[in-house]
């Protein structure tokens, strides 16, 4: 069985298979021919869905066929992503899905060393990852030309909304030639960036495949309610029965993260934080160490954990209810993924109570109320 109905390089295909994808997912049976045929994509999708390998493939593959005469490679794809978390994603991705090619990528992000990246950028690249703030700066001191870019790609654009960086993207854009193919993805799409892609694209096709109020079906979500205080040892108690072999914990506050990481190991659960103010190698490092199953627990704020992408995490806890609905949403999307089964707990305090109707409305569905002897809130 093929993996799609369109017939892709064979350097390409051999990565495909070696990934382990034996069909495309929804996303990318719409994206790929369409990007193919050249056109503009405009892509509702939140990470899990596989719009990652939706929007490489075809590039990898135009990369390939366009295959133009050249003494050095030049900048010919560039991809803006919100976080260094998912630029090294994509640039993971990169790597497999380019592996038996000649095809070079380079990945820029802030809060490390310039050097090594513009020595990486000096020897040739032909696919540039980037997020937007790092890329500026290297590109106003003069070590990035943008000027043979053919395809571009924003990802999470509403997460790049959220997090300012509009203003960058759009100088950054003003230096791409306007004969380009542009690819854009978002898990929602508010004014902003609907305004947005309007300046930005031309005729896309538009493809739509979990809108975010009816993502994460699969995911079983469950809902106990604490007083605020008791909240630590009900966390205990949840990973103590549940068969929760991976979980991602969500906290508002990063100084919450470190407390609670901490307070996990005191008792005999392995654990680690990721947040902000950790450093980029801090990061990795307990990311690499939850991925190969050395720590049982990721402690995680929001932002750190946009881009985190690990097979089969089992269950994710939301240890205090998030700001906004759709953050919900993006949450437990990070358990069942391409397909999976997986389980969402939510503590929810009193104060919390008005957050969890939000966010019932848009998921449009009560969450089963589940309870241990001895956790309530005292009326
Ligand atoms: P993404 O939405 O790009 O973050 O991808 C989510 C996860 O799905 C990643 O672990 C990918 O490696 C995986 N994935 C992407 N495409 C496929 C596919 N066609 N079949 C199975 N898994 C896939």
């Amino acid at each position: 069985m093929s993996f799609i109905n369109t017939t892709l390089h064979p350097s390409v295909s051999k990565a495909i298979t070696e990934q382990g994808y034996s069909k495309a997912t929804p996303i990318q049976q719409q994206a790929i021919p369409a990007t193919l045929e050249r056109r503009d994509v405009l892509g509702c999708a939140q990470t899990g869905t596989g719009k990652t390998a939706a929007f490489l493939i075809p590039i990898l593959q135009m990369l390939l066929e366009d295959n133009y005469p050249q003494r050095r490679p030049c900048i010919k794809a560039l991809i803006l992503a919100p976080t260094r978390e998912l630029a090294l994603q994509i640039a993971e991705n990169t790597q497999s899905l380019s592996a038996h090619t000649t095809i070079k990528h380079v990945v820029l992000f802030g809060g490390v060393s310039q050097q090594p990246q513009i020595d990486k950028l000096r020897a040739g690249v032909d696919i540039l990852i980037a997020t937007p703030g790092r890329l500026k700066d290297l590109m106003n001191q003069g070590h990035v030309a943008l000027n043979q870019v053919k395809y571009l790609v924003l990802d999470e654009a509403d997460r790049m909304l959220d997090m300012g960086f509009i203003h960058d993207i759009k100088q950054i854009i003003r230096h791409i030639p306007a004969d380009r193919q542009t690819l854009f993805f978002s898990a929602t799409m508010p004014t902003e960036i609907l305004k947005l892609t309007h300046a930005l694209l031309r005729n896309p096709v538009r493809i739509e495949v979990t809108p975010v109020a009816t993502a994460a079906e699969q995911v079983t979500q469950y809902v106990y309610f604490s007083e605020k205080q008791q909240k630590p040892s009900l966390l205990l108690n949840l990973l103590g029965n549940q068969a929760s072999e991976t979980v991602i914990v969500f906290t508002k506050m990063k100084h919450v993260a470190d407390k609670l990481s901490r307070f996990l190991n005191k008792e005999g659960i392995s654990a680690a934080a990721i947040h902000g103010n950790k450093s980029q190698l801090q990061r990795q490092t307990a990311l690499e160490r939850f991925k190969h199953r050395q720590t049982r627990v990721l402690v995680a704020t929001d932002i750190a954990a946009r881009g985190i992408d690990v097979d089969k995490l089992s269950h994710v806890i939301n240890y205090d209810l998030p700001q906004t609905a759709e953050t919900y949403v993006h949450r437990i999307g990070r358990t069942g993924r391409a397909g999976a089964a997986g389980t969402a707990i939510s503590i929810c305090s009193r104060e919390e109570k008005p957050m969890l109707i939000e966010i019932q409305k848009l998921i449009k569905k009560t969450i089963t109320v589940a309870s241990i002897p001895g956790y309530s809130q005292k009326n």
